[in-house]
């Protein structure tokens, strides 16, 4: 049997963990937490709305950025002190603004294709956890791609 090991316990390699082990594969999951989940997927805003996933590479963005870096209750705020890694980061968060179109329709067909994944897994392993369906439209003005489905 094939070994494969995985790094990183989030909900990105517990779930390809566990379509490896369903494929066959001897998995293993490194972490260097205690415990799996204990980063970004411990404690997000539970919301497993496909349907928001427009990606964050506008010029707006960076705009609201700025102004939020004034505001002591900013939701979000960037350490001014410059850092290679940070830099780098900038300059390619700028490279794909031309892009937010198209990365955005590809994001919202993967989140769509997550979350009918996400379901069916729940379904297997027989999870049950505190599911609302709810529906709430946004509205996005761009062309839509026809393979998009509107979900
Ligand atoms: C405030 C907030 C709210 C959010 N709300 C939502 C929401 O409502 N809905 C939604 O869908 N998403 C939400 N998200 C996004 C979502 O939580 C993340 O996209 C998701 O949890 C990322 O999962 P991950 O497995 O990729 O990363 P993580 O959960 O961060 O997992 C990465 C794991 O890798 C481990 N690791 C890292 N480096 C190493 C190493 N060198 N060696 C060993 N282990 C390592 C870490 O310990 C960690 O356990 C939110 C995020 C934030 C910050």
């Amino acid at each position: 049997m094939k070994k494969i090991a995985v790094i990183g316990a989030g909900i990105t390699g517990m779930s390809s963990a566990y379509t490896l082990a369903k494929r066959g594969y001897a998995v293993t999951v490194y972490d260097k937490n205690r415990y799996a989940a204990m980063e970004t997927s411990f404690a997000n805003g539970g919301q497993l709305s496909a349907s928001n996933a427009e990606v964050w590479t506008r010029w707006q963005t960076i705009f609201k950025g700025m102004k939020w870096m004034l505001k002591s209750d900013a939701p979000l705020l960037v350490n001014p002190k410059p850092s290679s890694h940070k830099i780098g980061w900038m300059l390619e968060f700028m490279s794909n603004i031309p892009h937010y179109e198209s990365n955005t329709i590809r994001t919202v067909e993967m989140a769509v294709a997550s979350r009918d994944f996400m379901t069916e897994m729940a379904e297997e392993a027989g999870i049950e956890f505190n599911r609302v369906n709810q529906v709430f439209c946004i509205f996005m003005m761009m062309r839509l791609n026809l393979r998009t489905r509107i979900v």
